[in-house]
């Protein structure tokens, strides 16, 4: 049986995203993506003094949306992320819990002060996307700057990263203990 995914747009600018993300998964993974869940950013996990939300208590949240482990979440929203060690982040995964949040907010190109672009942000957000459930299945950073298992510290990074797993990476995913394992 095909593990389910759950995409779920946290506010309302994520909705589109959201569905847009939703049809181009399935493409990716062996998953049956679901669209249907409706949720909002927890209010306690926000930080007055940052303007952002504390990533793990949205992933922590967020768990409870899963109705059995064989599922798998990833919430979008364009609110701004952080974690006490960091100042900003565009996407976090609790691999255990199966849940992953990604954060559009520095992943639009307006963001830095140039022109709109659906297609630049898309593309950005899916490499998050797929790089989190990668996480999920198993997957750790990858050293490889192409792989999408590579950390991207800048925007940039993103960009010349590959949408595809390395070689090693699709090895790892598609050995049946590791992905099930989780
Ligand atoms: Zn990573
Ligand atoms: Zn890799």
């Amino acid at each position: 049986m095909l593990k389910k995914l759950y995409l779920v747009p946290l506010d309302e600018q994520s909705r589109g995203i959201s569905d847009w993300l939703g049809a181009k998964l399935m493409g990716v993974f062996q998953l049956k993506v679901n669209s249907g869940l409706v949720a909002k950013m927890p209010e306690e996990a926000y930080n007055p003094s940052r303007d952002a939300y504390f990533s793990s208590v949205i992933l922590n949240k967020l768990q409870f949306l899963k109705a059995s482990e064989d599922e798998f979440l990833v919430a979008i929203t364009d609110e701004d992320l952080f974690t006490p060690t960091t100042d900003y982040l565009y996407s976090s995964s609790d691999k255990l819990a199966g849940v992953a949040i990604v954060s559009t907010q520095r992943l639009k190109p307006e963001y830095y002060g140039l022109p709109q672009s659906t297609e630049v942000l898309r593309s950005r957000t899916m490499k998050k996307v797929v790089h989190e459930i990668g996480h999920i299945l198993g997957l750790e950073n990858c050293e490889d700057s192409n792989c999408i298992m590579h950390s991207s510290k800048e925007v940039s990074d993103i960009d010349i990263q590959s949408d595809r797993f390395c070689q090693r990476c699709k090895v790892v995913l598609t050995i049946p203990s590791k992905v099930s394992k989780y």
